[in-house]
Formats: structure tokens, sequence, C-alpha cells
């Protein structure tokens, strides 16, 4: 693989940029590999990419029925934190927190992992108390986590309004949560994979799964059968439908979730402002766009749209909190489909279908994980077990009623 750096730059430079090699192939699909990965979401990248350089399973393929990172990969708002309440969620927030703090550097790709805080406000006593709880939870847990008081606030984003209608009483802070670029995840993965021999196939839709009695055999795809011993689906708000070809249910609904930019302003927005009372968050991009982002929209469906007064009430909060923006005109507004789980927590292991395994559920906020997803998936994958960090999160939780609800810290999309 061609080393990013300094010198490569320099090199290619020299000779008008023309050397510069393809990111990735695009192979046709053998007849049989090890291991399927359905889905090349940052997710389904990722797993191949740990399979492959963590466990030496390199005969994989990533099927993919649109283009890699064209599903919510490439439409999330990137916020990247690890503040969640409960030990079990917190433990692979974290794992994933420490692989992005080296992630530019393991798939030398610059993902620009931006670790600027992430504020989320308190506007009522109750969520005063629920916010302390959660930042002492966190501290517990060797999460980095502090509480902020109204002037502390203003002393970042100075021309916040606190006086909204339900006013701000103060916040938590995670200094090392920030944003990273969606789309260099995908491609960074995407590339680091393909180099260590992993086979990504684009436009190849899965059709259905094949079973012999309990045990899965292959996929069904738009270019053919595919065999394979063991197949993973990591298809995010689709997962209901592909599960669905091989028989399963799953405790899953599929809602749009939107996001909206504005046009690009000089930098002005140091941080991210997150406020579930008011259904709102916010952030501004390395381009100077800022990037707001809604609640879901409570129906279900599977249209990458939603509809037009979440937006408007979305903008309303903003527009409230920071009057400053009231003119700033708005680029583009998209939608994408979200898998939501029962108690907001992602499920991720085996699956009573030999060879299957899953992982969905992230609903809102599964961009922050997907270097942690994709290595407890690859080491589940490899070993045929969950790894201790997502032994809880497994689909038999929703048997035995071991839920672990994240809803506090999960209200808001994020
Ligand atoms: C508007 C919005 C804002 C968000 N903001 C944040 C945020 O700020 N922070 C955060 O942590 N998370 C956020 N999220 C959630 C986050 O985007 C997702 O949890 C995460 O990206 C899921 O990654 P994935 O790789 O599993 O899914 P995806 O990127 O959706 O990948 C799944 C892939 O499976 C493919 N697929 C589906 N069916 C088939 C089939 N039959 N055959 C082959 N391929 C198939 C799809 O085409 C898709 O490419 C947001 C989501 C949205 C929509």
């Amino acid at each position: 693989m061609q080393k990013f750096s300094i010198w490569s730059l320099l090199r290619n430079a020299m000779s008008y940029h023309e050397g510069w090699e393809r990111q990735w192939r695009s192979p046709e699909p053998k007849k049989q590999y090890d291991v399927v990965i359905i889905g090349a979401g940052g997710h389904g990248l990722a797993t191949a990419y740990y399979l492959a350089k963590e466990h030496g399973i390199r005969n994989v393929a990533v099927v993919e029925r649109g283009w890699l990172g064209g599903g919510n990969t490439a439409r999330n708002t990137t916020i990247v934190r690890s503040n969640y309440l409960w030990d079990e969620s917190t433990a692979l927030y974290e794992k994933g927190m420490k692989l992005w703090e080296g992630l530019s550097q393991d798939l030398n790709y610059n993902v620009m992992f931006s670790q600027r805080g992430v504020l989320n406000l308190a506007h009522t006593l109750q969520e005063m108390r629920d916010t302390e709880r959660r930042v002492t939870a966190n501290r517990l847990n060797g999460v980095d986590a502090e509480m902020l008081s109204p002037a502390q606030i203003q002393e970042i984003v100075p021309f916040i309004n606190l006086n909204t209608r339900y006013p701000v009483l103060g916040a938590s802070i995670q200094r090392r949560a920030g944003v990273a670029r969606h789309d260099a995840v995908a491609w960074g993965f995407a590339r680091a994979a393909d180099a260590l021999g992993v086979d990504i196939l684009q436009n190849c839709e899965v059709t259905g799964i094949r079973r012999d009695g309990g045990a899965v055999t292959g996929v069904d795809t738009a270019k053919g059968f595919i065999s394979a011993k063991k197949v993973a689906i990591v298809a995010a708000g689709h997962t209901s439908v592909v599960a669905g070809m091989a028989g399963i249910r799953l405790p899953l609904e599929s809602h749009p979730l939107q996001a909206l930019v504005s046009e690009p302003l000089k930098p002005i927005f140091p941080t991210v402002v997150m406020s579930n009372a008011i259904h709102a968050y916010i952030s501004q991009s390395d381009k100077g766009d800022l990037v707001i982002g809604a609640g879901i929209d409570q129906y279900s469906g599977y249209g990458q749209r939603g509809s037009f007064h979440t937006i408007e009430h979305t903008l309303q909060a903003i527009v409230e909190m920071f009057p400053i923006f009231s003119r700033v005109r708005m680029n583009r507004q998209w939608g994408g489909i979200v898998d939501v789980s029962p108690d907001a927590c992602p499920i991720i292991g085996l699956t009573p279908v030999k060879g299957l395994y899953i992982n969905c559920g992230w609903g809102t906020g599964g961009f922050k994980a997907t270097p942690g997803s994709g290595w407890v998936l690859a080491h589940t994958i490899a070993q045929d077990r969950p790894h201790a960090l997502n032994a809880a999160l497994g689909l038999d939780r929703f048997y035995s009623g071991h839920l672990i609800d994240e809803h506090g810290a999960a209200a808001v999309a994020h």
C-alpha cells in the first residue's frame, strides 16, 4: 500500500500528482470466502479491517448494495464521545475512543479526529441531577467528565443565550470528545482492509441468506451466490430486512433521522453543544458549515428523508439558543435510516443461526463506535463467541430482561 506522508506528498507534487495509486480495488466476487460481511458502512469495513489485521482472517468480502459509506456513515453529524451512563456501554464506547485517538496513524489516513469537547446542556433541576450522576459514573469508569456552571459554558461559547424558555442551569463536558470526518473514516478503513486482501464488492445487493438446517451457508447477491460459513449482518437501518432473509426477527424499529448544514462561515463555533431538552445539537465543520442535528422522526420507514416539522422545530431551538445565527442560510438537509433498539443500546453478537452474526441497534449514535464496534465484532466472528466488551450486548438480553437502558445518555440524535 502506498504510504501517505509529507515525503510522498512532496514526491508526488514533483510529478504533477500523477503517481497516486487507486485507494482500493474493485474485484469480481470469488465463489467462496471465509467471512462475508453485509454492508460497507464504517462498521462493516472496520470489522473486515480488524478481522484481517488482528486475527489474520483475510479471505473476507464486504458486500455493499450501493457505494461504500453511502449509508448512515456519510450521513451522520460525526459526534464522537464515550460519556454513556452504564458500565457495559461505556466500556465499549471508551474502547472506541481509545482507538479513535490513534486511528489516523493506524490507518495511515487522516480521519480528521478533532477533540474539541462536547457539552451536554441541562435545562431543569432533574436534568442537573441526571447530568451529575452521569459525570460521576463516567469518572468511576475512567472516562473524563466535568460539570460546568453557566458562566463556564459562556467562557467556551460567549454568544450562547442561556435564558431560553427552560434556562440553561449547567452542563457536562467531555473534553476528549469531538468530531471526525465521516467519509475519511469509511475510506481509511476501506483502503487499509483492501491492502490486507479484503474484497470490497460495491453495487452488489444481498438478496438472500442461505441456511442448511441451523447453519448459514452463504448469501445470494446481485452478482450470484457467494458461499461462506460465517456471515455478519452490519446493515444499520436495513438490519431487520436483511435478518428477515435468514428467518430472524429482531427487536428493532427503523426511523428516519435528519441533519442539515448551513452555508460556510468563518470559524466561530469551537466545540459541540447538545441539548436533549430542546432536541437540537450543533457544531462547525472544518469547511465552516454549521452542522445541525435533530431528534428522530417518530414514524418508522425506509425513505431517506424526514418531515419538515422536525427540522423546523430543531431550527427554532437553535435560533433561540444562538440568536447570532438567526440569519444564516441553510444549504442542505438530508435523512438516514437508524435502527433503534428498545434500550437504546447496540446488539452485537451471535444469532440463533450458527455462523450468522449481527451488529445493529446503534440508533442515532453509532458513528462514534465505528472502530470499537468493528474491533469487538471481528473478535466475535473470529472466536465464535463475544468479547468481554460485547458480552452484555447480545440478543439474549431481550429474553433474560437484562436491558441496559441508555435512553438518558442517547435521547437526542448524536
Ligand atoms: C442524520 C444522522 C446523524 C447522526 N449523527 C451521529 C453522530 O453525530 N454521532 C454518532 O455517533 N452517530 C450518529 N448517527 C448514527 C450513525 O450514523 C450510525 O449509527 C452509524 O453510521 C452506523 O454505521 P453502519 O456502518 O452500521 O451503517 P451504514 O453506514 O448505514 O452502513 C450499512 C450499509 O449496509 C448496506 N446495506 C443495507 N442493506 C443491504 C443489502 N441487502 N445488501 C448489501 N448491503 C446492504 C447499506 O447500503 C449501507 O451502506 C447519525 C445518523 C444519522 C442518520
